[in-house]
C-alpha cells in the first residue's frame, strides 16, 4: 500500500513506546486506526525500546501492510521516558498523541483530544478517573510521591494526568529542546506550560502481559522526578545543620553551667552513643543527597545521546527531521 500522505506532513503523529508488547500491537492498531478517522492524515511511530520478544518483526509486518505505521527500534532498553523523547524527535505531525501500547489508554479518547486541540488548546492531557487497575501498594506509593512532589512545590502536576495526551507542534518543539537524561516527562509537560486542558478518561485493564514497571524501577523514577525538578533536598541541609549546631551550642552552655553549679558528674554513655549514631546517620543522608545530584550532573556532562537507534522501520522522514535538528 503506498503512503497515502506521500511524505507530506501528517496532521497528527501518534507516539507509542513499546517494550515486549508484541501480543498487544495488532489489537492496538485495530482500534487506533479507526479512531484516527477524525484527522485528515496521521502517522503512528512505535518506539521499540529494546524488546526481546518478536515486537520488531511485528512492527516490520505492520509497516509493510500500512506505511503510516512506522517504527524506531532502540539498540537496547532505554526506558519509557527516553522512548517518548525519541518519538517526539521523530514526529512530523502538526500535533502528536502519546499513548501506551497495552490498550490501557483507549484510542477512542483521541477524538476528544482533537476536538480540544481544534478549540486552540496546545497541551490536552487525559486525566484518569481512578487508579483501580493499579495494585493497592502502587496506589499508596503514587499518592505519597505526589504529596512529596507537591510539598517541594516548584511546579504543579495536575492530579491524575500522565503521558496520555495530545501536544501541539509548539509544545513538541519546546519538549525537543529539553535534552536531559533523567527524564520525568510528567514534570516536563507541566514545565513547558502552554494552553492546557484535562479530559477525563477511565484507565482500562492491560490487554495482554504485565506491567513493565517493577517497584525498583518505580522508585528510581520517583527519585528522578523529585531530583530533576527541585533542589530543596540539597538546600535543606543548611537549615538542618544550623538547627543541630544551635542545639549543640545550647547544650554546651548547659553542661558548663552544670559543672559550675553541681561540680563534675559522670554522665551515662548511652545518650552519647545514640547521638553519635544519630548524627552519623544524618551526615550520611546528606552525603547521599549530594551523591544523587552529583551523579546526575555527571550523567549530564558526559553529553551522550539520549538513545541509540538500531533500526528505523519506514522512518526515513523521521530520521530526516532529527538530522535537521542537530
Ligand atoms: N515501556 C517502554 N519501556 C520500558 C517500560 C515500558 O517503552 O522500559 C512501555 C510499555 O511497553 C507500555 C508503556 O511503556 O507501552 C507503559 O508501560 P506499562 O504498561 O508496563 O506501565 P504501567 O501501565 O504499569 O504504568
Ligand atoms: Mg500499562
Amino acid at each position: 500500500m503506498p503512503d497515502p500522505c506521500n511524505g507530506a506532513t501528517p496532521e497528527l503523529s501518534v507516539i507509542v513506546p513499546v517494550f515486549n508488547e508484541s501480543a498487544n500491537l495488532r489489537p492496538l492498531v485495530r482500534r487506533l486506526v479507526p479512531a484516527l478517522d477524525c484527522v485528515e492524515s496521521f502517522e503512528v511511530i512505535f518506539i521499540d525500546d529494546g524488546s526481546s520478544d518478536d515486537t520488531r518483526e511485528v512492527l516490520r509486518a505492520l509497516n509493510a501492510e500500512d506505511p503510516r505505521l512506522r517504527a524506531i527500534s532502540f539498540s537496547r532498553n532505554f526506558g519509557k521516558e527516553i522512548a517518548i523523547a525519541a518519538g517526539v524527535d521523530a514526529a512530523l505531525g502538526r500535533g502528536a498523541v502519546i499513548m501506551d501500547a497495552d490498550l490501557q489508554h483507549p484510542p477512542e479518547a483521541i477524538g476528544l483530544f482533537v476536538a480540544k486541540w481544534r478549540e486552540g488548546y496546545q497541551n490536552v492531557y487525559a486525566v484518569r478517573q481512578s487508579r483501580e487497575t493499579d495494585s493497592p501498594a502502587r496506589r499508596w506509593f503514587t499518592k505519597k510521591f505526589y504529596h512529596i512532589f507537591s510539598a517541594f512545590g516548584e511546579i504543579d502536576l495536575p492530579e491524575g494526568a500522565g503521558d496520555f495526551r495530545l501536544l501541539d507542534r509548539v509544545a513538541l518543539d519546546a519538549l525537543k529542546g529539553l535534552r536531559e537524561r533523567a527524564r520525568f516527562s510528567k514534570g516536563l509537560y507541566a514545565w513547558i506550560g502552554f494552553k492546557s486542558v484535562g479530559v477525563p478518561f477511565e484507565v482500562a485493564e492491560r490487554h495482554s502481559g504485565e506491567s513493565k514497571f517493577s517497584y525498583g524501577k518505580l522508585t528510581r523514577f520517583a527519585f528522578d522526578g523529585i531530583v530533576s525538578f527541585t533542589t530543596v533536598p540539597l538546600k535543606v541541609w543548611t537549615y538542618i545543620g544550623t538547627a543541630i549546631a544551635a542545639f549543640a551550642l545550647v547544650n554546651a552552655v548547659y553542661y558548663v553551667l552544670e559543672v559550675f553549679i553541681w561540680g563534675v558528674t559522670v554522665p551515662g554513655f548511652a545518650s552519647l552513643i545514640v547521638s553519635i549514631m544519630f548524627f552519623a546517620g544524618v551526615q550520611l543522608i546528606s552525603l547521599g543527597v549530594l551523591g544523587e545530584y552529583i551523579g546526575r550532573v555527571f550523567a549530564e556532562v558526559k553529553g551522550r545521546p539520549l538513545y541509540v537507534v538500531a533500526e528505523r522501520i519506514g522512518a526515513a522522514a523521521g530520521a530526516q527531521a532529527e538530522a535537521d535538528d542537530e
